[in-house]
């Protein structure tokens, strides 16, 4: 990210968060006095020749996100091999290192700003009609109207807000009409998106991956993310997809080290002694 790129996630930053003007300059100095590496230029991303990428490196893993990270730290364990993680974009901005700051990042270049497609059946309450993932369930909303029913929420006087509602936008609607209504317009995602690569056998037309996660038909590549998830997880999807990679790193282990075994080692790792299968 470039300084003009900095100076804008500042000034997102100043309009969003209640902290003042004053406290975000104090972080900035206090980071360039007790983090100047970070802020160093020679320190951040330099462009590097392809070629050296290919001489130089065992493994490359493309994007360093939840499962990325950890396929890379796991093989990296192996002090014979090298390990390159590729990451997509610019070089992110120092800020991103200030955990507290992250929600002024979002919607900028930093994440990319993806938006779904325009619908005329979800995202109604939305600009364009469009959000991130659409999700939401009529049953799920009127279990939970429900449940704000039992003794135990009402002592707390749990309340759906109906004033919350824009006027006319679901007024009309009755029934399970008035659910769907609700949740067309004002359901929201938690960017949960899985299963664009599929693990599954040669034989379903769907799958891309086989159940140690190589790509069906290209040797050497493996898919190590959410996107091998054949039905999406019924909880949150951070963990599974950081289980995937360090189970996928183990089998990468398993199919490689013997090889590299047999080979004259230059340096002796702890990480040789485990048991990886
Ligand atoms: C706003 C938000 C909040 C979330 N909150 C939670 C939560 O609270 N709890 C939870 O469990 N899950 C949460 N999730 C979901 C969780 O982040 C994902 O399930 C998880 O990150 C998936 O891991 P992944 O490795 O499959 O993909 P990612 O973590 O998305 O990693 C993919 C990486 O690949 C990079 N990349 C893409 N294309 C390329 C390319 N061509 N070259 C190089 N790099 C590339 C991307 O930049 C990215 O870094 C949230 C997701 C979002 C978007």
């Amino acid at each position: 990210m470039g300084p003009m790129e900095v100076q804008a996630s500042l000034l997102r930053i100043m309009l969003t968060r209640p902290i003042n003007v004053l406290t975000l300059l104090l972080l900035d100095a206090l980071i360039w006095l007790q983090r100047s590496d970070i802020v160093d230029f020679h320190n951040r991303i330099q462009d590097i020749p392809p070629q050296f990428i290919y001489d130089v490196y065992d493994f490359v893993v493309v994007g360093g996100g939840s499962s990325g990270a950890v396929m890379a730290a796991r093989l990296s364990e192996v002090c014979d091999w090298n390990v390159l993680l590729l990451e997509a974009g610019p070089d992110e901005s120092y800020l991103s290192d200030i955990p507290y700051l992250f929600p002024a990042l979002q919607r900028s270049q930093m994440d990319w700003k993806y938006r779904t497609v325009p619908n005329s059946h979800y995202c109604q309450g939305m600009e364009n009609h469009q959000c991130a993932w659409p999700r939401g369930k009529i049953e799920g909303l009127k279990y939970c109207l429900k449940l704000a029913q039992t003794p135990a929420l009402q002592q707390l006087n749990i309340t759906f807000i109906y004033d919350a509602i824009p006027e006319a936008t679901c007024a009309q609607e009755k029934g399970d009409s008035f659910y769907e209504c609700l949740i067309r317009h004002f359901s929201q995602t938690i960017y949960h998106p899985v299963g664009t690569t599929a693990m599954g056998p040669k034989t379903d037309p769907m799958a891309v991956v086989d159940a140690r996660l190589r790509v069906h038909g290209i040797e050497g590549l493996r898919v190590v993310d959410a996107g091998i998830m054949p039905t999406i997880v019924t909880g949150n999807t951070n963990g599974p997809s950081i289980m995937i990679a360090e189970k996928t790193a183990d089998m990468v282990k398993a199919e490689f080290l013997p090889i590299l075994l047999e080979r004259t080692i230059t340096k002796e790792c702890n990480t040789y002694n485990y048991l990886y299968n």
